[in-house]
């Protein structure tokens, strides 16, 4: 309980100061930069001063233009800012990438780097332990720190813009891009070991006795939700050419405490309630991310996670395995790698060594049949 309770504050303590930050960083932009239309009103200004002065009434017939004239320049404005700055406004989707772009990819390049890390330390029990330490990090780090800006969900959908011809920063689409490579590597480590978004509900859940959305049937239709949700989204991005879903986002809500929505409080407040009971609500229902680079388990010697002939069918990976990637019923133990985040748990468990790394190949099995082992 005193965890909870440290946790929540920790929670709290960081949203308010990332608020306050956020309103402080708001006012200096504002008294750093008079806006271009208050540039315009005081260069006005100031003409229609040294127009008095010099008596020049001819010109008043001038004057009343300048409504419009004002109107009109302040759309001539919006394309006098410098061709870099413009590049870096399209599709932009937080303030972060205001540092400048080789700043944001030195950034994601770290992530990638302790992305990579972690698949080599689930591969080591004694390295294993400090899967903690990674999933925390990630929380302080993408998430408090960067305000969840940027997200990874949205590299996936600029990817998708840039392929279907939008004027996409390439910069944006390597997080998710580079992702597939380490994927097919070292598994699905993103979503066990470093995923901020994954990680706050993973700190979320309770787990308690009572078990929702847990069989097996439950499981199936949460997968189902989540290629629904998948194809709309795609959908979505075709016809408006443009990322909707920061707007909506629940987990900027969560980072920043902060949203211009409704709908976004809603499903923020949906995703901390089900959290609470659901083990990663959000990753097994909606996130595209954890649905694409599922299907890497499917690629020929991609790195899989399998059970081997030492098993005694004893069912102890069944529990350790809170994603619901081992399941069992009365014939078979079946172990979907398209669900597993390669968060090692699993491994550590079992005490007959009966799980491992492989590569993926024709002869590797995800099932096991129990009643040959009996
Ligand atoms: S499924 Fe999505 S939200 Fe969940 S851990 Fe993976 S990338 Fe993060
Ligand atoms: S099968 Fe389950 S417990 Fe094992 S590594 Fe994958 S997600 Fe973790």
């Amino acid at each position: 309980m005193r965890k909870i309770i440290f946790i929540l504050f920790v929670f709290l303590f960081v949203n308010i100061s990332n608020f306050a930050n956020e309103i402080i960083y708001q006012d200096t932009i504002k008294q750093a930069k008079p806006t271009k239309k208050e540039q315009f009103e005081k260069s006005n200004l100031e003409k229609n001063k040294k127009l008095n002065d010099d008596e020049e009434f001819d010109e008043f017939e001038e004057f009343e233009n300048l409504d419009e004239k004002s109107s009109q320049n302040d759309d001539e404005f919006e394309n006098l800012e410098p061709e870099e700055n413009k590049e870096l406004n399209s599709n932009k989707q937080c303030k972060n990438m205001d540092e400048g772009i080789s700043d944001y990819l030195l950034w994601i390049l770290w992530i990638l780097f302790f992305t990579v890390m972690a698949g080599v330390f689930v591969r080591f029990e004694i390295l294993r332990n400090t899967r903690a330490i990674f999933l925390i990090a990630g929380i302080l780090l993408m998430g408090f720190y960067r305000g969840a800006c940027p997200c990874p969900i949205s590299s996936i959908q600029n990817l998708f813009l840039w392929i279907i011809g939008e004027d996409i920063n390439w910069q944006t689409t390597v997080w998710f891009l580079a992702l597939i490579p380490i994927t097919y590597f070292f598994g699905k480590v993103w979503c066990g070991w470093i995923c901020h978004l994954g990680a706050l509900q993973e700190f979320l859940f309770l787990p308690t006795k009572v078990k929702i959305l847990h069989s097996e049937k439950s499981q199936k239709i949460m997968r189902i939700i989540r290629k629904i949700l998948f194809v709309i989204l795609i959908i979505q991005l075709l016809m408006t050419r443009t990322i909707l879903f920061d707007k909506i986002d629940p987990f900027k809500v969560a980072f920043n405490l902060f949203a211009t929505n409704t709908t976004a409080w809603i499903l923020f407040f949906l995703m901390l309630i089900s959290s609470l009971f659901i083990y990663r609500p959000f990753c097994k229902t909606v996130c595209p991310i954890g649905l694409v680079l599922g299907w890497i388990a499917k690629i020929p010697f991609a790195s899989v996670i399998g059970q081997n002939g030492d098993c005694r069918a004893c069912s102890i990976c069944n529990n350790a395995c809170k994603i619901r990637a081992i399941t069992r019923d009365d014939k078979f133990s079946k172990l979907d790698n398209q669900e597993c985040i390669a968060c090692g748990e699993c491994l550590t468990d079992c005490k007959k060594n009966a799980i491992s790394f492989y590569k993926k190949t024709k002869i590797h099995s995800d099932k096991i049949d129990l009643k040959k082992l009996n």
